[in-house]
């Protein structure tokens, strides 16, 4: 893709992004998905400062990793396996993707390993489709106080992955389920818990992600244009 195209379709999500917080709520940050791209075409958002990037799998994290770290702050943003926790801790500044205690377990023993402390946030499943990974809503508050204890992990806030759907009413209402969850957790005010990130919104639904207060965006296809 030419930079001229790929200026211009960042350029178009941060102004969408801008006008659909519509200043209730602050507007989102957007990171890039990079997933499946070549190194060559993901230089280029750096220009256009671009600071972080998004990951789904810890395999071309490791391959990308050289590259990924000097140039941009990487976000793992897909399932992880607990084996593989240990390949990619030390490169990546957020988890989005923690969704049952094994995995916490594992992370905060890799984490105290390499004298660090790893920033997570906590899957959920606001439509109950677990198999995309998450928790279901009720299951957080419990998880919270468990996780909170371990001291290799801070917890930031929330992530969620949408049904694929066109029923815009439908996401809307999720949406807004999830952004009072967050705020119902951060009330709550669990010792050791940050609840300040809330990670929803892809290139479908980006929009009304920001609109129901999304604090974090998370933006492949709408940049890069459709995966092969
Ligand atoms: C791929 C992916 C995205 C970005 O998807 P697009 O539709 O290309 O914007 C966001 N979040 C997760 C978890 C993903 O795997």
């Amino acid at each position: 893709m030419e930079f001229v195209d790929l200026s211009q379709r960042v350029e178009t999500v941060r102004a969408n992004l801008a006008s659909a917080s519509g200043g209730k709520y602050p507007v989102p940050k957007l990171i890039a998905v990079t997933k499946t791209h070549p190194v060559e075409a993901i230089l280029p958002l750096q220009k256009l400062g671009i600071v972080d990037v998004g990951e789904n799998r810890t395999q071309e994290i490791v391959e990308k990793r050289e590259f990924l770290k000097e140039n941009f702050q990487i976000h793992l943003i897909g399932r992880l396996q607990s084996n593989k926790v240990k390949y990619i801790i030390e490169d990546v500044c957020l988890i989005h993707s923690l969704d049952r205690m094994s995995l916490a377990e594992e992370i905060n023993r890799q984490a105290q390993m390499h004298e660090k402390v790893m920033p997570v946030l906590v899957q959920v499943s606001p439509a109950g489709e677990e198999q995309k990974g998450g928790m279901p809503p009720e299951a957080v508050l419990p998880f919270l106080r468990e996780a909170a204890k371990m001291p290799g992990l801070q917890i930031r806030g929330l992530m969620a992955v949408m049904p694929l759907s066109h029923d815009e009413q439908y996401l809307s209402g999720l949406f807004a389920d999830m952004r009072i969850l967050f705020e119902r957790l951060r009330s709550e005010a669990v010792q050791g818990v940050a609840m300040e990130e809330l990670s929803m919104g892809m290139s479908g639904d980006y929009l009304l992600a920001a609109r129901h207060g999304a604090t974090m965006v998370r933006v492949g296809s709408a940049i890069f244009g459709p995966r092969a």
